[in-house]
């Protein structure tokens, strides 16, 4: 599954990989479930993926309000 927030997909902060599957699937799916990527094989959570979307979303609106002149 892909992890996404808007327009913005969370990346394997190790392989960079957009796909991550739920490591429990019998639980019900949840912020705090846990996801695995299936490429490196790091684990993560849903929470953090969003964390680290909400992260760069910030980070590319800064980007936007500051460097809008140089576009
Ligand atoms: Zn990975």
């Amino acid at each position: 599954m892909e992890v996404r927030l808007g327009n913005v997909v969370a990346r394997c902060p190790h392989c960079k990989g957009t796909e991550f599957v739920h490591m429990d699937p019998g639980t019900p799916f949840n912020m705090l479930s846990d996801l695995i990527c299936p490429h490196c094989e790091l684990a993560t959570t849903y929470c953090e993926l969003i964390l680290q979307i909400s992260d760069r979303a910030m980070a590319e609106a800064r980007a936007k309000l500051h460097g809008g002149d140089k576009l």
